[in-house]
Parts: C-alpha cells; structure tokens; sequence
C-alpha cells in the first residue's frame, strides 16, 4: 500500500541564496519530522550524505598524516645511514684490494653505496676511484 505524499518540501536555490529558491518539484517519497520529502532532500539522507563525505574527508586526511609520520621516520633514518654508509664505503675498497675472489660482489656494492652517499650530500665528491 502506497500513499501518495505529494511534492517534496524542500525549497532549492540553483544559486545558493534566497532570492532564487523554488520547490525541489521532485515526489516525496518520506516523511520526517512531519514534512514530505524526497530521497535527496530527507533530512536522514542529507544526514547520512554529510557523514560519508565527513568519513570520506577523515580518511584522506589519515592518509595524508600517515606519508607525512612515514617521511617524517625516513628523515630521522637518514644520519645513520649516512653514516653507515661512509663507514661501509672504506671497507668496501679494502676488499676491492685485498679480496679479488669477492670483486664482482664488491664492486657492485661500492656503485650502490657511493651512489647514495653522492645523492644523500647532494654532491659527486665521492669518486669511484677515492677512499
Ligand atoms: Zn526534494
């Protein structure tokens, strides 16, 4: 059994002020603290629009501090790697020297480190060659 609820009662504004509002013009389809309204305009549906664009909004800015604690934590690694990396670089080159039944894997090692000493400084001070 259907009732006939009529118009919807909300006025709409296409301008967002209240000069130009008119009736929504769509059929009510439920009733809520007394007035006829359509699914777009019920107050439980507005409601429960607002609260998934708010949970929507709440999970971007989650995300948003979830990278920036991530960076935040790398940043912070960043001196000890460095340094190990500077301390590794050495020790690398004396295997260079000492231990050629290693050369491949070593040297292969002293291109990874050397490249992130030279991107971390921001520079190519470090040469293939030095240490
Ligand atoms: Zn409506």
């Amino acid at each position: 059994m259907t009732t006939k609820l009529g118009p919807c009662s909300e006025k709409v504004s296409p301008r967002n002020d209240s000069w130009s509002r008119y009736p929504c013009g769509h059929s009510a389809k439920v009733v809520e603290n007394g007035k006829p309204y359509c699914t777009i305009h019920a107050p439980s549906y507005v409601n429960a629009k607002h609260a998934k664009a708010i949970a929507a909004s709440d999970a971007k800015w989650d995300a948003i501090h979830a990278e920036r604690q991530d960076r935040a934590h790398r940043i912070e690694c960043y001196p000890e790697l460095l340094a190990a990396l500077e301390l590794a670089l050495p020790a690398i080159r004396w295997g260079l020297t000492h231990q050629p039944g290693n050369l491949v894997q070593l040297q292969s090692c002293e291109v990874a480190v050397v490249f992130a000493i030279n991107k971390a400084r921001g520079t190519s001070e470090l040469a293939h060659d030095k240490g």
